[in-house]
């Protein structure tokens, strides 16, 4: 039987990053397992829903209804400049996140969402500058360098700074590896920078952002209905009411 251009591979780039996401969301503080071939074999079936419980957590935070959805917008976290899907972002900040629940850290999410607002500023409007510095990893290094970057931006954000190219090259370690600023803003002709931002400015035209937080909201996969004033406090359930939040900042934040 022939099988349609591009469906095995298709199914089978699916299946491995099934296999991916499940390997960081049972990821020990140590790394372990690194791979398939870390895990034991499992001969009653607990292991495996050890993993598929795991693994649902971790998408759950991410994307999706749960109450401790981050519900990130794909176009800000897992686009790259041409507007397609990247890899190193998604996997990168699969693992971010992968790490904090690994490590039980409970402040993370609360920390990514008071400095949400800026970090997507820097994701949408650098997006060629943040696929440099992916590129200037070697391949193996970069899901984890990537979620290292996230986490300082995060951290450095949370701490009161503004961040423009160069600190961000700074903090990416990379100082002295990657130059900013090639002078391309004096022709008339679009840059690759105006082009890639023009799309994911159009990707993101339609969204709305979350009052709570001022992030993007990914409505069509994760939302929460918030009562502007709380029904305890006497608020209505008519729609002049009603917010549309993140799950996370619904759940965590307001209350
Ligand atoms: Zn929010």
């Amino acid at each position: 039987m022939d099988l349609p251009l591009g469906g095995p591979k298709g199914v089978r780039t699916a299946l491995q990053t099934l296999i991916d996401i499940a390997l960081i969301a049972t990821r020990d503080q140590q790394g372990t397992p690194r791979n398939v071939f870390d895990t034991d074999d499992d001969d009653d079936g607990t292991a495996t829903i050890y993993v598929l419980t795991k693994t649902y957590g971790l998408a759950g935070r991410i994307t999706g209804n749960e109450n401790g959805s981050l519900g990130l917008h794909p176009a800000v976290y897992f686009y790259g400049p041409t507007g397609r899907h990247s890899g190193p972002m998604f996997m990168g900040t699969m693992t971010l996140v992968g790490r904090k629940l690994s490590n039980n850290d409970k402040t993370f999410f609360n920390k990514f969402t008071q400095a949400r607002s800026k970090l997507e500023h820097i994701l949408v409007h650098h997006k060629d500058l943040i696929a440099t510095i992916i590129q200037k990893h070697i391949g193996p290094k970069r899901v984890d360098k990537y979620a290292d970057l996230l986490n300082d931006l995060i951290d450095h954000l949370n701490a009161g700074e503004d961040l423009n190219e160069l600190e961000i090259i700074r903090i990416s370690g990379l100082d002295g590896k990657i130059f900013v600023g090639s002078g391309s803003d004096a022709t008339k002709s679009f840059s690759d920078d105006a082009k890639s931002e023009a799309f994911i400015m159009t990707a993101l035209r339609t969204s709305i952002k979350c009052p709570i937080c001022d992030g993007y909201l990914d409505t069509d996969k994760s939302v929460s209905y918030d009562h502007i004033v709380r029904a305890r406090d006497g608020g209505s359930g008519r729609s002049d009411n009603c917010n549309l939040t993140h799950p996370y900042c619904n759940q965590s934040i307001k209350n």
